[in-house]
């Protein structure tokens, strides 16, 4: 198996980690990833709400396959202009409001301007408020965004070309520290499309052709349940290299590949399983299985949507999923193997 250039995959998950992407407006790094393609010599093109699809041609031309990863992270939108000058949000993706508290964002105008702030209880100050700080719980109805900005009124922040419905991006804080652990949000999923151009890299490298014509499909609305929205017609299967989860009680780990048995929407196919454990065994790649409680993959809900496909669901373990993440350079390493010794037999 052709060896994996982890310096390149490094590379391309911090150029894209830094770069704002939120389920709605992921334009920015969607050019990114189209660059990244041409750069590889992959031609491209894009579906009617904006995925893009890179197709590299392989031995057999009748059973396609797709594989996929999201570029769209967590976010926000501006639900409303407070009178005092704060700003209420809606949540894009699931999470808890309680692990962003704190975290310093970027708001983007419609024209383009963009604004630093940071998200806060309305009640933050402990010296201010004593025990209503600890007590509050925190919802869409108690937290709010404090703008870097001169603004008291609603009127202030308009007149800073602010409106409902803007996005506004949590900054990733993107790390890789000295001994090999990988820190940010979100690593979900951008990690995985690094990895997916690291393993097209090697096979280009290693001069090794695809078994199958496939579709390298980047989707742009996962983390709100419409990411991979059709599939070619050609397609025989989809794999959704997406995050494993590691929490006390799981099987993943951050040092391998998890595979995914089952996720809250269905069990994964089994004979499809078994084929990617063989892999993982043939070629010494470290894995786990694992089943994920409350879960969706765009293999699986494609599947719930009625595609004609058999379906697969890997990647990376990654602790505090949808929080600051973590997952270790290992877990990538092991992950764009199976996915090299996926595209190769
Ligand atoms: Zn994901």
């Amino acid at each position: 198996m052709p060896g994996i250039d982890m310096t390149y995959l490094q590379k391309t998950m911090l150029d894209l980690l830094v770069i704002p992407s939120v389920g709605g407006d992921c334009d920015e790094a969607m050019k990114r990833i189209a660059s990244e393609f041409e750069e590889l010599g992959v031609k491209t093109s894009v579906t009617k709400k904006g995925a893009l699809i890179g197709t590299i041609s392989g031995k057999d031309k009748k059973n396609h396959r797709v594989v996929t990863a999201h570029v769209d992270t967590l976010g926000a939108v501006v639900r409303k202009i407070k009178e005092n000058g704060r700003l209420a949000l809606l949540q894009i993706g699931g999470f808890a409001w309680s692990s962003v508290e704190g975290e310093n964002i970027l708001v983007r105008t419609m024209d383009g301007r963009e604004y630093s702030g940071v998200i806060l209880p309305e009640k933050a100050s402990i010296h201010a408020f004593s025990e209503t700080v600890r007590e509050t719980l925190r919802t869409d109805d108690t937290i709010e965004v404090r703008l870097d900005e001169v603004v008291s009124t609603a009127a202030d922040v308009r007149s800073l070309g602010i409106e409902v419905g803007d996005f506004v991006f949590f900054q990733p804080r993107a790390v890789v520290t000295a001994n090999g652990f990988v820190k940010s949000r979100f690593l979900d999923d951008k990690a995985c499309i690094a990895m997916l151009f690291a393993a097209i890299q090697a096979m280009k490298e290693g001069k090794k052709s695809l078994a199958a014509t496939t579709h390298f499909y980047i989707s742009n609305y996962e983390e709100v349940g419409h990411g991979v929205s059709f599939l070619p017609e050609e397609t025989a299967e989809i794999v959704a290299l997406d995050v494993g989860i590691v929490a006390p009680g799981a099987n993943s780990s951050e040092m391998c590949v998890s595979i995914a048995a089952r996720d809250s929407r269905t069990p994964y196919d089994l004979a499809f399983r078994k084929r990617l454990v063989e892999l993982a065994k043939k070629h010494d790649i470290d894995f786990r299985v694992d089943v994920y409680f409350r879960y969706g993959s765009d293999a699986s809900v494609g599947m719930t949507q009625g595609f004609n496909a058999n379906f697969a669901c890997f990647g990376p373990g990654v602790d505090a999923s949808h929080h600051y993440e973590r997952t270790h350079l290992r877990a990538l390493e092991e992950s764009t193997k199976l996915l090299v010794a996926y595209l190769s037999e």
